[in-house]
């Protein structure tokens, strides 16, 4: 029959599909494997330390003096912590949009999270932010520039100054991305980045601290779990600052492996380019999907420059049975939708809601709305913009099927999900 001719045509591209690793990366890590020499540190004598080089690169790529590679993102962000002194019991404020391990850190290094508002645009809420710290105490902000969504960074900023918190930034989404031709990453005393496979950059697992002040970095490389061997850190502070923290600091084990550094060096060279395509496939299903009245595409202020590695977007006046619809519809024609609103955690998202080892946290109804109606889809680089035109026309489609079977039942006006 004409009509099944007529079908239209299924996403076949994996969306979970990372990049494979450039053949430098690839050859380097054969070296290193039958040399057998996988830890960082070592009796390695002139031989090429990967960890101790990536660093540098790294540091010298986001624009601060110090970096140290840990073995995920998670961990830098409890060393972030860690090292600005955040202790046990002590209150951290955080954005309610943020992923797990996020509230994860906070917890893993003894303190409490404090969840702060998101507004419609899925940024912190500056003046929930004042309420909470009034009510709290907290005298840090950890912001997570989750889904790589840059807040209002002079007012995160301002904010920051006149309550006299210690900002640090998750820019686990936000490597590449600039606030006013600044680079995130580079607003706070600390900032963690991510190298596990969805992110910009992919070892399977890796995270960099990055900082500027000598004693913190200290601390943070001997933390890390340098043994005695710090020395084989290239990008370091003096001799001075290591031996005041030498003997106070704990060793976590929390390094990064020369494989994994091996992996990601010729990645970070790559990534100004690639970080470019990915902005042009998000923007390409962005302005797709805009097309449809029943969505919302956040705001993103003049000054914020993202570096996007997937998609997000809002339904509104869809209730959770339409939403689920909308979802299966998509699943059926082959684009998984993730979506944030959803009563029991899965996959990667999870909200306020779930996280019941932070303690009680008040009922975070306006970011449970934004949460309500929010979905996300990955966007590998593999996609071509046929593909990106495929996926914006299943999103459209699949709304145009709920909210016409929602006019064949003579139902209006349900209720919004914000
Ligand atoms: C992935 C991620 C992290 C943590 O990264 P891991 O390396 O998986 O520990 C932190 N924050 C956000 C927003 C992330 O997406």
């Amino acid at each position: 029959m004409a009509s099944e001719l007529a079908l239209p045509p299924r996403l076949t591209r994996d969306l979970t599909e990372p990049e494979p690793i450039p053949e430098a990366g690839i050859a380097r890590a054969i070296e290193l494997m039958r040399s057998g020499r996988l830890f960082r540190y070592g009796e390695m004598g002139a031989d090429q330390n990967d960890v101790a080089l990536l660093e540098q690169e790294f540091a010298t790529f986001v624009g601060r003096r110090y970096c140290v590679a840990v073995n995920s993102g998670g961990a830098a962000l409890c060393l972030a912590l860690k090292v600005l002194d955040v202790r046990p019991g002590d209150p951290v404020l955080v954005n309610g949009f943020t992923l797990a391990p996020v509230p994860g850190a906070i917890v893993h290094a003894g303190a409490k999270p404090v969840l702060v508002e998101i507004g419609a645009d899925y940024v912190i809420d500056c003046d929930d932010l004042r309420a909470k710290v009034e009510a709290s105490g907290a005298r840090v902000l950890l912001l997570s520039h989750m889904r790589g969504h840059i807040a209002d960074m002079d007012a995160v900023s301002a904010a920051c100054d006149e309550l006299g918190l210690i900002l640090i930034e998750d820019c686990a989404h936000a490597l590449c991305a600039t606030w006013d031709g600044r680079a995130i990453g580079t607003f706070g005393a600390a900032a963690a980045f991510s190298a596990q496979t969805y992110k910009h950059l992919n070892a399977g697992e890796g995270g960099f601290l990055v900082l500027d002040d000598p004693d913190r970095a200290a601390r943070a490389i001997l933390y890390s779990g340098s043994y005695m061997l710090h020395g084989q850190h290239l990008n370091r502070p003096s001799p001075v600052e290591m031996a005041r923290w030498e003997e106070q600091t704990p060793n976590f084990s929390m390094r990064m492996t020369a494989l994994a550094a091996a992996l990601l060096r010729p990645q970070l060279s790559d990534l100004p380019r690639r970080a470019r395509r990915w902005n042009a496939i998000h923007d390409r299903i962005a302005a797709g999907i805009a097309r449809s009245q029943h969505l919302r595409l956040p705001q993103r202020p003049d000054k914020a420059r993202y570096s996007a590695t997937s998609v997000q977007f809002s339904l509104f006046g869809f209730d959770e049975p339409e939403i689920r619809a909308f979802l299966e519809s998509c699943a059926g024609r082959g684009l998984p939708v993730k979506w944030f609103g959803a009563g029991r955690q899965h996959g990667f998202t999870s909200a306020p809601r779930h996280w019941r080892y932070a303690g009680p946290q008040g009922a975070m109804d306006q970011t449970h709305a934004v949460l309500a109606g929010l979905c996300d889809i990955r966007t590998p680089l593999s996609l071509t913009d046929q593909d990106c035109d495929l996926v914006a026309a299943i999103v459209r489609e699949a709304i145009e099927t709920v909210v016409s079977a929602r006019a064949e039942t003579g139902e209006t006006g349900r209720a919004a999900t914000g």
